[in-house]
C-alpha cells in the first residue's frame, strides 16, 4: 500500500462494530476479562488500549517496523529508551542534538552510569575513533538541530553492525514519509509526535519503533512499567493529524526552499542552513538517502540587534518553541532549545547569538516572506 493510503488507512483494526468511520476513542482506564484468566487483548490503559494501538500499529507501517510504542511526549520516549542501558555503558550521540536529548543524557543518563561521546556524526570518521568496549549504541540526529547537519545512515548503520552496536535515530525532522531509517539499517527510531506526526501544535507523543521482536519485548516491557503512555485522546489526535502528513510536508517543504532562497538573498542575512540548497554539505547524503529535505531550516543574520529585530517584529510567523506544525514558527535557539548547552560549547557550534530557527507552516509562502521581510526591516511600518 502506497505511504499516502497507510497515513489514512493505516491498521486494519478498528477495534468498532458500528462502522465509524473515525477511529473511537476508548475512554477506559481498565478493560472487564471476560472470565478467568482471560482477556479481550486489553486489561488496563497503561499496557495497551485500542485508540493508541491503532495509532502504533500506523506508525509502526509507516516506519517500515515491527512495533510501534507510543508516548506522552518525545522525552517520555527517549527516556524510556535509556533504560534498556547498563551503568558503565558507553553511547556515541551527535553534537548537535535537540536540546532536551542533551539534557537528559547529562543530567540523568550520566547519573546513572551512562558515559557519552558527543560528536560531529556526519563524518563517520569521528565515530569510529571514539568506539570503545563499552560502547553500546550510537544516537543519531539528521537532519540536526538547528544547524541541519547531515548523517549518512547506510554508511554509520554499517559500522554499528560491524561493532554489533545499536543504532538509534531521531527521526522527527524528516518523518518516515521522508526517511525510514529502520530501512536503512537502524534498530531504533524515535520521534516527538508532537511535531510533523500530530502537525498541529496542539498536543505532545512521543514513539518508539523497531524491527526486530526480542527488542520490542524489553521495550514493550519499559514501556508499560515506566507508564508514560499515550492518551487515548491524544492518540486519536496523533490518528487525525497523520491523515494529512504526506500533503502537509510536501507544501511546507516546497514553501521552506522558496523561503531558503529568498534568505539568500538578503544584505542582512549571512548564511542559510536548508539541506534542499544544492551547496548544502549535507545535500547529496539527503538526496541519496532522504526523498525529501523536509521544512526546517536556520539562518544567521549580520548581528545579534537583527535577530532580535526579528524575533520581535514578526507578525504572521510566531516567536515561539517547537515545530512541525501548521503554524510557522520561529526560536532562537540560544536562548531556548539549546540554553542548557554551555556557552564555549554552543558557540563552537555555530549556536550564537545571530542564529534563528525556522519551523515552515502552512501559511502562504508569499505572505511569510513578506512577514520576514518587513521583520529584517524592522517592523512592519503600516501596522
Ligand atoms: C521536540 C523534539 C524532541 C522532544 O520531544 P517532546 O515531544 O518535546 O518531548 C526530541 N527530538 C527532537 C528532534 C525534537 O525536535
Amino acid at each position: 500500500m502506497d505511504f499516502t493510503t497507510l497515513c489514512i488507512h493505516g491498521s486494519d483494526k478498528k477495534y468498532d462494530t458500528t462502522g465509524a468511520v473515525s477511529v473511537p476513542i476508548f475512554q477506559s482506564a481498565t478493560f472487564v476479562h471476560p472470565g478467568v484468566g482471560l482477556s479481550t487483548g486489553f486489561d488496563y490503559s497503561r499496557s495497551q488500549n485500542p485508540t493508541r494501538e491503532y495509532l502504533e500499529q500506523t506508525v509502526a507501517k509507516l516506519e517500515g517496523g515491527l512495533d510501534a510504542m507510543a508516548f506522552s511526549s518525545g522525552m517520555a520516549a527517549i527516556t524510556t529508551l535509556m533504560e534498556i542501558f547498563s551503568p558503565g555503558d558507553h553511547i556515541i550521540a551527535t553534537d548537535d542534538l535537540y536540546g532536551g536529548s542533551h539534557r537528559l543524557f547529562q543530567h540523568i543518563s550520566v547519573k546513572n552510569g551512562l558515559t557519552f561521546d558527543f560528536v560531529d556524526t556526519s563524518r563517520i570518521n569521528n565515530i569510529r575513533e571514539r568506539i570503545q568496549p563499552k560502547t553500546k549504541a550510537v544516537f543519531i540526529e539528521t537532519p540536526t538541530n538547528p544547524m541541519m547537519h547531515v548523517t549518512d545512515l547506510a554508511e554509520v548503520a554499517r559500522l554499528c553492525k560491524a561493532h554489533d552496536l545499536l543504532l538509534i535515530v531521531d527521526n522527527t525532522f524528516l518523518t518516515p514519509y521522508f526517511q525510514k531509517p529502520l530501512l536503512l539499517g537502524a534498530d531504533v527510531v524515535l520521534h516527538s509526535g508532537t511535531k510533523y506526526l500530530g502537525g498541529h501544535n496542539d498536543t505532545l507523543a512521543g514513539f518508539l519503533i523497531v524491527s526486530d521482536e526480542a527488542l520490542s519485548e524489553r521495550l514493550r516491557f519499559l514501556f508499560k512499567t515506566t507508564g508514560a503512555c499515550l492518551s487515548p485522546f491524544d492518540s486519536w489526535l496523533l490518528i487525525r493529524g497523520i491523515k494529512t502528513l504526506p500533503v502537509r510536508l510536501d507544501r511546507q517543504q516546497k514553501t521552506a526552499l522558496q523561503i531558503a532562497k529568498w534568505l539568500l538573498e538578503q544584505d542582512r542575512i549571512k548564511a542559510v542552513h536548508y539541506p534542499g540548497l544544492p551547496n548544502h554539505p549535507g545535500y547529496e547524503t539527503s538526496k541519496k538517502q532522504a526523498s525529501g529535505f523536509g521544512a526546517m531550516l536556520s539562518f544567521e543574520t549580520d548581528c545579534s540587534e537583527t535577530a532580535h529585530r526579528v524575533l520581535e517584529s514578526v507578525s504572521l510567523i510566531q516567536y515561539a518553541e517547537s515545530l512541525g506544525g501548521v503554524e510557522s514558527l520561529i526560536t532562537y535557539p540560544m536562548l531556548q532549545t539549546h540554553a542548557d548547552i554551555p556557552a564555549e560549547e554552543r558557540e563552537a557550534r555555530g549556536i550564537g547569538d545571530c542564529l534563528l530557527r525556522l519551523s515552515v507552516g502552512l501559511e502562504s509562502a508569499e505572505d511569510l516572506i513578506n512577514d520576514l521581510g518587513q521583520a529584517l526591516k524592522g517592523g512592519n511600518t503600516n501596522a
